[in-house]
Formats: structure tokens, C-alpha cells, sequence
């Protein structure tokens, strides 16, 4: 490709709302171009970069056995009263209206339309398994688009669907399918990590995500480094904590604590650890008011508490509920003398302490030397930790470590959530009709494109992994215009690469080449060649690569041979 007929503008100009990285690289890159917020065209250079994806993605997918089709983005509101999601999916669900009154959505995602296609056409178990896959675009209105492609509105997506008559030919499938995704990302030579995810409301039976590990992601994951366990922070789980220790029996003795409303206050005018102190939390969800007791100086994980009362959403009570609920501020509620009504849920840092501080549900007071069972009923003790870096591994004796990574890909064992709200049904070998077993399985297009960038750039511009590149190899002669020789010889260097299958972005601009090597920078593709006048009387020219910079005289004659054992190498 000639630079010059080519459809690639760099700019040096971001937006102040690019705030990562890989966001500011594909704008000046010229990969990208915003149209509203969140919907994006990708542009040529951008684009080349997406096929080399979805061509290693389809390799992979094709390779395990997969079928590839193309849905609808527009889908009937029907099919999503049938797997009660056109409520439940909420404000994500861009919802429209035909000329006649009807409504559809844009797909968010195809569950309802693949199980509607599945149920028509497949009515045997000779017929199963079968996995369906496309690449799509879908919509979702996300409430906060951000960081470019990472987190759009409207993004491509690879979705897979398998089907199955049971759970073991699903968990066959789905083996099948982490390890080929394990395949895609590293053919990507990406830097990825495969965790144990939250399964959520759609209750299904496992799930993992593939995360690309990058300090700007959304997601944080514990990973063991002596086992291999890792889950997403989510639904991480540890060995229980050790207990400190306790302050012998002693009685139930109230104090007061004037104005010391964070544990940390109060351990402080206590001269206690924070470990010594129950905290004790109120949330309010679709499900009422929930009391949630853990120990001083760790978080509540709202998702397992979500999880555990089955909640629409779930948020911290306010300052009016919880003095309303409990008497007192906030700050001063505790399990000793808690109002029945309220249920309390204890995670086991908490009950594991004896003799504590806790809020006295009255003003500016707390108890010490609290005890449960004589003290305080620990009426619900349920895991709702947040897992931290440091904690103890639950498989082994390892310890965990906190990464940031961004998903990239998901898998899920759906079940048969949707087979059996939509009657998506097979007869087995007797005869008997029963709901197909599902999967799905998830691959975001542009955001493992701008993960891929997180991970490989310098102050410069982007340092493409070869795999993913949206050229290989860039021809740049300098001063073309003033010497016939380098034009000649960037020339015919041109043909002989195309001649011999290489993608070749020839610089042909007849820009300073101040320009060209800032521009080659930016747009970092792997391999470049430069042609000068100086160096080519001497029958030179120069070779580097994107990644090291380093740079190589090599003979005109020799050019096309290190360029093919370079991209070979890989
Ligand atoms: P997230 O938690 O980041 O919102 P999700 O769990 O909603 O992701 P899935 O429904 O599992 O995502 O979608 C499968 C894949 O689609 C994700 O792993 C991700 O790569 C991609 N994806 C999801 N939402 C977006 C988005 N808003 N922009 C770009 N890609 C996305
Ligand atoms: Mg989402």
C-alpha cells in the first residue's frame, strides 16, 4: 500500500476525555474516529488491524469445530418477553420502535435469537452438539463509555453459542473452548491470564474470563502464584483469616465515643487494632434492609452480597434509613442490640473474633469486649469478603496476588436458563423431549485490540505484536523527491516485498523525514525499512524493528532476505 492513495492521518491532537492510553494511540494512529459517545468508525489502518484478529479468531474457532453465521443487530422484543430479559436487561438495552408501533431492540447479545434459530431447525440429539459463532456488531448504552474501544456503546463482538443434550458434552465443549481462546490470545502474543469470574444473575454454573493484564484495566484478579488459582476479585475467594487475639472474657462494657465514626476513629481513641472492631454496614436492596458484620479492616464484596440476597441492586443504606433502622447515626450501628427486624448477616472474619468493639445503635457510643452468642446472635455467617493482594490462596499455601487486567474474553455455562424459558427442546434416544444444555462464549474485537496497545507502546506510539500488525513491514525512503535513485530503489524494494506476500505500507509522502520517523514511531509497525541516499551509494540500506529501535545496515541485495527471516521469527 502507498501511503500516498492510502486513508491513514496522524494527528498529534487527543481529547481531553482520551485518559488511556491506548485510546490516545489509536486517535492519533489514525485507527479510529469518534462519532458519538461511545460509536466509533474504525478507519482503514484500524480495520486491517480488526481482520488480523477475527482472521486468527475464526482460524481457532473453525479449527475446534465451530459454525460461523451472521444474526440480526435488530431483534424483536418478543423473543426477550420469552427469557424475561426486555425488563430485567435495563438502561443497557437500547429499545426502538418500528413504524407500526412495534418494539425491537438493538442486540446487546444473541442468547434469544440463537436459541430461537436453534429450536426450529434441531429437534434430535443426533443433531447436538453443535457451536455457533459470529462476529457482530452489538449495542449496549453503557452508562459510562470510556477509554475508546475498551468500553463503547456499539462494539464487535464474537459470540458463540454451544447447545448440548447434558452437562458433560457442554463441559467437553467448553474445555474445548477455553483452550482455544487460550490459542487465539496467544497467538496474539498477548500477555493474558484465565480466571474463575462471577456467574451473577444469570446463575449459570461456571464461567472464566480471559483477562489481559494491563494497569489501566477495569478488572482486578487474584492470582496464585504457586497453584495457578486466579478469579476476578468479584468472586475470589481465601483460606479464612487468621483471628487476633482475643482480650480474655470480659464483660459487655459500653463507652462513649464522641464523634469517632470510621473504625479507624474509633480503634484510635480505643487504642485497639481496627482487627478488634466488628464493622458492621446496613444495605438496602429490592430484597429490604440487610445488616452486614465484618471485620474492622476489610471490605465488603458487594457482588457475593448481591448474589447471596438474589438482589435487582444493592447499594449502602443512607444516612436517614440507617438512624431510622438502627437509632443512631452512621457509624454507631453494631450486632450487639441490632432491631430484630433487621436481618445481619456476619462473614467469618467477623464471627471468628472474640471479645470486640462494635457501634452500640446509639449515639456516640460503641461497646468493647463484645462477644458473639452471650452478646450478639451471629445469625447468618455467609462469605462476603473482598479478596485482597496477600491474602491466603484457598487451594494451597501460596499467597494471592492483585492484578489489573482487562477482559478481553468470557466464557459461561449457561445451563438451561434460556432452552427452558424459550422451549428451545430435543428429544433424546427415548423419545422424550428435554431442554438443550447451553454455553456461551464471548470475545471483544476492539477491546483486545486497544488491550493488545495497553500492553505494547513506548512514550512514541504503538509497538504492534507482529500477529496483529496492521502492516508488517514499513518502506520509507528519505528525500525521494531529490534523488531518483532512492525513489528507483524504494521502488522496486515495493514490488519485490508484495511479490513475495509481505504487507508493505510504502511511505510515499513527500514529507521531511523528521516527519516520516515520528509517524513510523506512532504508528508502530514491526518491521522498518529506510532508504537514504547516502547509505544506498554504498549499495545500503537500513533495517530496525519497532520494538527495539536498534538499527541495521544491511546490503540492497540482502534487504528482502532479512525482512522474510525477521517476519518469519515472528
Ligand atoms: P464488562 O463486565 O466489561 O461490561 P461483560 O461481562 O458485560 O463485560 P460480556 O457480556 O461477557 O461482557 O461480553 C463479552 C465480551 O465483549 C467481553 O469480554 C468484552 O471483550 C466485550 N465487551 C463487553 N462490553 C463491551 C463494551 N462496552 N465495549 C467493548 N467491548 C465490550
Ligand atoms: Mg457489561
Amino acid at each position: 500500500m502507498r501511503w500516498s492513495r492510502y486513508y491513514l492521518y496522524t494527528t498529534r491532537e487527543v481529547p481531553a476525555d482520551a485518559e488511556v492510553v491506548s485510546h490516545r494511540l489509536m486517535l492519533r494512529a489514525g485507527m479510529i474516529k469518534k462519532l458519538a459517545a461511545g460509536i466509533y468508525t474504525t478507519l482503514p489502518f484500524g480495520w486491517r488491524s480488526f481482520r488480523k484478529l477475527m482472521d486468527i479468531v475464526r482460524r481457532e474457532l473453525d479449527g475446534a469445530g465451530c459454525v460461523e453465521l451472521s444474526m440480526p443487530a435488530v431483534q424483536p422484543a418478543e423473543l426477550w418477553h420469552e427469557s424475561k430479559r426486555w425488563q430485567r436487561y435495563g438502561k443497557e438495552l437500547l429499545r426502538i420502535e418500528d413504524r407500526h408501533g412495534r418494539d425491537f431492540c438493538f442486540g446487546p447479545t444473541h442468547e434469544e435469537v440463537i436459541t430461537d434459530t436453534v429450536r426450529r431447525d434441531v429437534r434430535s440429539y443426533r443433531q447436538l452438539p453443535i457451536t455457533l459463532y459470529q462476529i457482530q456488531t452489538k449495542f449496549r448504552d453503557e452508562i459510562r463509555p470510556r477509554f475508546g474501544l475498551m468500553r463503547g456503546r456499539e462494539f464487535l463482538m464474537k459470540d458463540a453459542y454451544s447447545f448440548h443434550p447434558d452437562y458433560d458434552s457442554l463441559g467437553e465443549t467448553y474445555e474445548e473452548l477455553r483452550a482455544a481462546y487460550g490459542r487465539i490470545f496467544e497467538a496474539c502474543k498477548l500477555d493474558y491470564t484465565v480466571v474463575e469470574a462471577d456467574t451473577g444473575a444469570i446463575g449459570g454454573t461456571d464461567s472464566h474470563e480471559f483477562m489481559v493484564v494491563a494497569d489501566t484495566g477495569e478488572s482486578e484478579v487474584v492470582r496464585c502464584p504457586n497453584c495457578g488459582y486466579g478469579a476476578n476479585v468479584e468472586k475470589a475467594e481465601t483460606r479464612p483469616l487468621a483471628a487476633p487475639e482475643g482480650d480474655g472474657e470480659r464483660d459487655l462494657e459500653a463507652v462513649d465515643t464522641p464523634g469517632q465514626k470510621t473504625v479507624d476513629e474509633v480503634a484510635t481513641f480505643l487504642e485497639v487494632s481496627p482487627m478488634r472492631v466488628v464493622k458492621t454496614l446496613l444495605y438496602e436492596s429490592d430484597k429490604g434492609l440487610h445488616a452486614v458484620a465484618i471485620r474492622g479492616d476489610r471490605e465488603v464484596n458487594q457482588i457475593k452480597l448481591g448474589n447471596f440476597l438474589d438482589a435487582e441492586f444493592l447499594a449502602l443504606a443512607g444516612e436517614d434509613k440507617v438512624r431510622q433502622a438502627t437509632g443512631a447515626p452512621v457509624g454507631f450501628a453494631g450486632p450487639v442490640g441490632l432491631p430484630k427486624e433487621i436481618p445481619l448477616l456476619v462473614d467469618p472474619s467477623a464471627r471468628d473474633l472474640e471479645g470486640f468493639v462494635c457501634g452500640a445503635n446509639r449515639d456516640e457510643a460503641h461497646y468493647v469486649g463484645a462477644r458473639w452468642e452471650r452478646d450478639a446472635e451471629p445469625a447468618e455467617v455467609i462469605d462476603l469478603l473482598l479478596v485482597g493482594d496477600g491474602d491466603a490462596c484457598p487451594r494451597c499455601e501460596g499467597v494471592l496476588e492483585l492484578y489489573r487486567g482487562i477482559e478481553t474474553g468470557h466464557i459461561f455455562k449457561l445451563g438451561t436458563k434460556y432452552s427452558e424459558d424459550m422451549s428451545c427442546v430435543y428429544s433424546d434416544d427415548s423419545g422424550q423431549d428435554r431442554p438443550m444444555v447451553m454455553g456461551c462464549y464471548g470475545l471483544g474485537i476492539g477491546r483486545t485490540i486497544a488491550a493488545a496497545i495497553e500492553q505494547n507502546h513506548d512514550d512514541d506510539g504503538i509497538i504492534w505484536p507482529l500477529p496483529l500488525a496492521p502492516f508488517e513491514v514499513l518502506l520509507s525512503p528519505l528525500n525521494a523527491g531529490r534523488d531518483e535513485a532512492v525513489r528507483e530503489a524504494a521502488d522496486s524494494l515495493y514490488a519485490e516485498l508484495q511479490e513475495r506476500g509481505v504487507e508493505v505500507l510504502y511511505d510515499d509522502r513527500d514529507e521531511r523525514p523528521g516527519v516520516k520517523f515520528n509517524d513510523a514511531d506512532l504508528v508502530g509497525i514491526p518491521v522498518r525499512l529506510v532508504i537514504g541516499s547516502r547509505s544506498l551509494k554504498e549499495g545500503n540500506l537500513e533495517l530496525s524493528l519497532r520494538r527495539d529501535g536498534e538499527k541495521h545496515t544491511v546490503a540492497r541485495t540482502d534487504a528482502v532476505g532479512r525482512v522474510m527471516e525477521l517476519l518469519a521469527a515472528g
